[in-house]
């Protein structure tokens, strides 16, 4: 579970050799402490021509305290060369391919000017939602330019893509639960910007008409909210549970009996309730949701994060193998959203948040039922999202990598090596980062996100 080679190139003598044999050079990656600044320096706002998010997001970056740092700043004419801790562009001005020279005379004086683990944010329109042709083209054109940027920039910067909806995007306040799409441009920014998304990039992230309310205060973003975790004794569940009580919701961390004692630990820890279920029962979603009805009466949030591996060629795999997979990571997702639907216990505003994996994405050999697994996964987030946006609640997956957890422990060596090695950020990712993506994703304030399939990769050259 730990990278003894990320921890040996951070000494002088591991530097030194790393740069004369040309190694991998894992970088420390800034991650979220409560209480830090969103940034640790300023970021730098540059807009196409005719774009429509300049302001508000001056507005949410100001609000933020974030400090902006004047364009004219790093020109030959100015000393001192500027640094920067982010990058936003808004091209949502960008109308045809010609226009697409605006991201490069913005980002190329800026190339060199980002600060480690700094952060490129571009922002776009949905193509599908272009008046004409040549602006969906080159509105999808920005998706090579962010991935290569996140390839390039190096020393733990990571690049993102935000297409915002054109629906509403300026409409803020209203009723609860229906600021519009701008509060959940917020909650997105103030994640990406953050030590939160150390291990996410590459991404592209839609932000759509769903409902959406702030928070009183953006550093418990979950307070009060009653979620529930699968899969919370261990690994990525427990990672969960303390970040979610940590961001102010009250836990229901759920683990198969035989780990009884590792969750009632969790619960304890965080102040939170365990809850001793097999989710294969056939009555478990029944119980689940007897308990979550009596103890709670909703629960506002839902994270399937529990799962299995029986690896195996096809060839070699029985069927009991294949059964289980799909039984746990999958079927019994289903079972309990139909349930907990059905008794309207997710209410308006309600989050599923699903754990897939990129193996789901770019498949895996000898885990024909995992990838399986978790392509279904992403199948249920794209065929729930519509019929749940009208009932107000947002469903959402992510995708980790490769994550130092017991799981990728037990893999051998050398192709451990290669798994932590093959992305951007050149190492693995912790319980925490892929904790963090979903808390994200949990906040009132990310209504308007859903249907996304984020992955927390590093920018994993797999399935990319
Ligand atoms: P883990 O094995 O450490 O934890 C999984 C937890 O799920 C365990 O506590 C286990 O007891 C519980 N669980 C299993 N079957 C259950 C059942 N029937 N009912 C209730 N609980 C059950 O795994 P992890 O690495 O923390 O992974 C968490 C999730 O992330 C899984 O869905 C996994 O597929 C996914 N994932 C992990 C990685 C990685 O690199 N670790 C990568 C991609 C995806």
């Amino acid at each position: 579970m730990t990278d003894r080679y990320a921890s040996f190139v951070q000494s002088a003598a591991g530097r030194a050799l790393v740069k004369r044999l040309g190694l991998p050079d894992p970088p420390r990656l800034r991650r979220h402490h409560p209480g830090d600044p969103l940034l640790p320096g300023p970021a730098l706002l540059g807009a196409a021509t005719g774009g429509r998010l300049a302001e508000p997001i001056t507005k949410i970056l100001t609000s933020a305290g974030v400090q902006l740092a004047d364009p004219a700043a790093n020109t030959a004419a100015a000393g001192t060369p500027q640094r920067y801790a982010a990058l936003l562009f808004d091209a949502t001005g960008i109308t045809d391919s010609t226009g697409l020279r605006q991201l490069y005379d913005f980002f190329h004086p800026q190339a060199r000017a980002v600060l480690p683990s700094g952060r490129v944010i571009v922002l776009g329109t949905p193509p599908q939602e272009c008046a004409t042709p040549r602006e969906a083209t080159a509105q999808r054109a920005l998706e090579g330019l962010v991935r290569s940027i996140g390839k390039e920039f190096g020393r733990g910067t990571t690049a993102q893509l935000v297409y915002v909806t054109r629906a509403d995007s300026t409409a803020t306040g209203g009723p609860a639960h229906s600021a519009g799409p701008l509060t959940s441009l917020e909650s997105t920014l103030r994640f990406l910007l953050s030590g939160r998304s150390a291990y996410v990039s590459g991404q592209v992230i839609r932000v759509g008409a769903g409902a959406a309310s702030a928070p009183d205060d953006w550093d418990r973003p979950l307070d009060g909210q009653v979620v529930l975790v699968t899969g919370a004794a261990r690994g990525i569940g427990a990672a969960l549970a303390k970040v979610l009580a940590r961001d102010g919701a009250r836990v229901v961390a759920l683990d198969i009996p035989a780990a009884g004692d590792a969750l009632a630990a969790v619960a304890n820890d965080i102040g939170g309730t365990a809850v001793q279920l097999d989710l294969t029962a056939p009555d478990a979603p029944t119980r689940l949701a007897d308990h979550l009805a009596g103890r709670h009466g909703r629960v506002d949030v839902v994270v399937h994060n529990a799962g299995i591996t029986r690896d195996k060629t096809l060839g070699r795999m029985d069927a009991e193998r294949w059964d289980q997979v799909i039984d746990v990571n999958l079927s019994s997702q289903e079972r309990i959203n139909d349930v907990l639907l059905e008794r309207e216990l997710i209410p308006t505003g309600g989050r599923i948040v699903s754990v897939s994996s990129i193996a789901g994405i770019a498949g895996n050999r000898g885990q024909t039922n995992y990838a399986t697994s978790k392509a279904g996964v992403i199948g249920l987030v794209d065929s729930l999202a519509p019929a749940l946006r009208e009932r107000g609640i947002s469903v959402n997956a992510v995708a980790p990598g490769f994550i130092e957890t017991r799981l990728t422990a037990r893999i051998p060596l050398v192709v451990r090596e290669a798994g932590r090695r093959m992305n951007s950020l050149a190492q693995g990712g912790l319980p925490v980062d892929v904790a963090e993506t979903i808390g994200w994703l949990a906040w009132p304030a990310s209504g308007a996100v859903s249907g996304n399939v984020v992955r927390v990769c590093g920018q994993s050259l797999l399935g990319a």
